[in-house]
């Protein structure tokens, strides 16, 4: 089965640094000109890379199904 992720950035916790858009190995994550973090949910693996590493602690990554199963 197909697991899907929702990546969830919290803006007021980010300060534009884009490690987030480095690390991450399948490019789910890119900054526009601010460095502000745009996500391609459908891209990515889920491998938590760029939570793991935002020094803000301003990622989340969430997978989909369990989300929804919590309601
Ligand atoms: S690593 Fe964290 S603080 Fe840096 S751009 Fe990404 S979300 Fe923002
Ligand atoms: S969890 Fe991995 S694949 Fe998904 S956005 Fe973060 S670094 Fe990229």
């Amino acid at each position: 089965m197909k697991r899907d992720f929702y990546i969830k950035v919290n803006l007021e916790f980010c300060k534009r640094c884009g490690i987030c858009s480095w690390i991450c190995p399948v490019n789910a994550i890119t900054t526009d000109e601010f460095g502000v973090p745009i996500t391609e949910d459908s891209k990515c693996i889920g491998c938590r890379q760029c939570e793991n590493h935002c020094p803000d602690f301003a990622i989340d990554i969430i997978e989909k199904e369990r989300t929804e199963s919590l309601g």
